[in-house]
């Protein structure tokens, strides 16, 4: 179906927008200009503690709260740029005497707790790199992380640490120090007290000499396709940061602002973090679930007025009554923002009836360290679509030739989205798989892996990674356009397409679908699912095969996990499954 674009009119916006004229800016554009608005080191030194936190803290914002933490028992913990300062200081200290030296790895395991903070910064300070894990993952995924990023120190709690680390410990002979976030006591000579610790450690700290191109944070991906990746980001990633925070967030200085992510997730820590601190305003973060009520108290209470989320949690909340909402005052609310899948244009348009907003979607993966294409508070939204290329971003389709080199396409042609190579926020390896990094690349392309195609206005639209593309009697189905489709028909809360092997046309469409509250499964909605389907999408595209589910495999990050639907469905191994949702394997 096609839906009418969002028109935007900035003069009619509360907030002027910091992006007005998108053709203009990506006309001037230029890196240099982004890094002359950053302090940096002496002798062109960068680093990213210092942009986010301390240039903050000994100016005028030091007394202004930077990160919010919301207790899942109503306790509510400020943390303002100077106390940030304070506390990072004392924990790259605390590195410094165990021993730590440039280049050493920091592993996170305990969620959203408010150790998080000064944790991640010091040990950006003290030149070591940060790994946050997952703190549902179960023993076997955090030993593997640890061994493969050779972590030397580990920050968790008691009973992370008990549960799961203990009895790993002796095969990580490299793990030197376990730190507790929650025990006011040593454990015993490797497992020691945070709280303790930091009490003692200088409060002041001088960062040494930190090249931008220094390794800063060790993400793992998430694991959607295969087995996690881990991939290496530098500190010279800040300056995308701080440009997708003003040009795509949109924060300005008296912003509140709601990243839903965990740390775990490269989103939680690029715009969980690091962005909204660079742009000096007051960040939330709850340490709670999801829950649709819940989320719409903070949003009021807290006055959020620009929200980060995820098409999963936006589906999730699609699926509450209307009434919910309107029980709860969202007027400081005036952007919200999606990441990490296809946003389904029923989607945008749900916030637009509900939220009164529509939702703009962005487009970046791990590997790419920040947002690359993006709708922007003052351009015209077209529902369905990832928007534009970010400023300084050069995107493009490209085709693979038998030689290993690749081909630009035009416009509507569908081909794999590359970024012109050597943005500043550019992975710069695979932990220990150097030639698996090598081929991500063609001459001066990086092949992101996903199929899209660009509209003749320059807006992107997603096709589905090229894992998931189905090969069905000739044609290529994106599995986004069918679960899109399905979406429409009132029934359907999420669907999960994949391709099946079929003798006599290669695959098969079918369709994982989950109900709405008060549809019941049965044949007369699968056939009329299947009718409504081919209505729309004709019949070589449309499903052929409807399965009723509660639930669709996804990810921590809340990935539909098409790769498992498959193999359940063929009975085949389902490979690795260390990311996904409600196991802990
Ligand atoms: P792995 O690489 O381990 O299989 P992953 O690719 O899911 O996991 P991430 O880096 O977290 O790990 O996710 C990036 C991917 O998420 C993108 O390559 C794309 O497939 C998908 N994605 C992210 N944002 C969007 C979006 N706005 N629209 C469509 N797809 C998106
Ligand atoms: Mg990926």
């Amino acid at each position: 179906m096609e839906y009418p674009p969002i028109t935007k009119d900035p003069a009619a916006m509360r907030v002027q927008p910091n992006l007005l004229d998108y053709r203009d800016v990506c006309g001037h554009f230029s890196w240099h200009t982004v890094r002359n608005q950053l302090a940096g080191l002496p002798e062109g030194g960068l680093n990213i503690a210092h942009e986010a936190v301390d240039r903050h803290a000994e100016g005028s914002l030091r007394s202004r709260v930077a990160i919010r933490w919301l207790g899942r028992d109503g306790r509510t913990i400020d943390l303002t740029y100077g106390l940030l300062r304070e506390r990072s200081n004392r924990f790259a200290h605390l590195l410094g005497k165990l021993g730590m030296t440039k280049g050493e790895r920091v592993f996170w395991l305990a969620g959203r707790d408010p150790a998080l903070y000064p944790v991640f910064f010091g040990t950006l300070k003290n030149r070591n790199i940060f790994c946050p894990l997952f703190a549902a993952f179960g023993p076997e995924p955090i030993f593997q992380r640890l061994e493969r990023g050779n972590a030397r120190v580990l920050v968790t709690s008691e009973r992370q640490y008990t549960r799961k680390v203990a009895a790993l410990h002796s095969r990580l002979p490299e793990l030197c120090t376990v730190l507790l976030v929650d025990r006011d006591d040593d454990l015993d000579a490797r497992v020691l007290s945070l709280p303790r610790l930091m009490a003692t450690a200088a409060k002041e700290f001088v960062i040494p000499p930190t090249d931008p191109e220094d390794m800063a944070i060790l993400h793992f991906t998430s694991g959607t396709t295969g087995m996690p990746k881990g991939a290496v980001h530098v500190h010279g990633a800040v300056l995308t940061h701080l440009l997708t925070g003003r040009y795509v967030l949109d924060l300005h200085p008296e912003d509140v602002f709601w990243c839903t992510a965990d740390p775990g997730w490269v989103t939680g820590t690029s715009y969980g973090i690091i962005a909204p601190l660079l742009l000096g305003v007051t960040s939330i973060v709850d340490e709670a679930d999801f829950e649709p009520e819940r989320w719409f108290r903070i949003l009021a209470e807290q006055r959020v007025s620009v929200w980060y989320t995820a098409p999963t949690a936006i589906r999730m909340l699609m699926r509450t009554p209307e009434t919910l909402r309107s029980r709860y005052d969202l007027s400081a609310l005036r952007l919200v923002h999606s990441v990490g899948e296809p946003l389904n244009p029923e989607a945008v348009l749900w916030g637009q009836r509900v939220l009164g907003l529509p939702i703009h979607d962005n487009w970046w993966q791990t590997e790419t360290g920040g947002i690359m294409i993006a709708n922007y508070a003052a351009v015209d939204i077209r529902p369905g679509s990832m928007g534009l290329p970010l400023p300084g971003i050069e995107a493009a389709i490209v085709s693979r030739n038998e030689d290993g080199t690749v081909r630009v396409e035009g416009d509507g042609v569908e081909g794999e989205l590359a970024l012109r190579r050597g943005w500043p926020s550019m992975f710069r390896s695979y932990l220990h798989e150097e030639e698996r990094y090598r081929k991500c690349f063609a001459g001066d392309w990086y092949l992101s892996g996903d199929l899209a195609r660009r509209d003749g206005d320059g807006y992107y639209w997603f096709i589905g990674r090229a894992d998931d593309i189905i090969k069905t009697a000739g044609h290529m189905v994106g599995p986004f356009e069918v679960e899109s489709t399905l979406m429409e028909h009132p029934a359907v809360a999420e669907a999960g397409v994949i391709g099946k092997p079929e003798a006599t046309i290669g695959e098969l469409v079918k369709a994982f679908v989950v109900l709405k509250p008060g549809w019941e499964p049965g044949d007369a909605l699968r056939q009329e699912l299947i009718g409504f389907g081919r209505g729309r999408l004709g019949s070589a595209v449309a499903p052929k095969e409807i399965e009723f589910s509660d639930n669709l495999p996804k990810t921590r990050s809340g990935k539909i996990m098409r790769r498992l639907l498959k193999a359940r469905e063929l009975g085949l191994p389902t490979g690795d499954t260390s990311t996904l949702e409600g196991s802990e394997s």
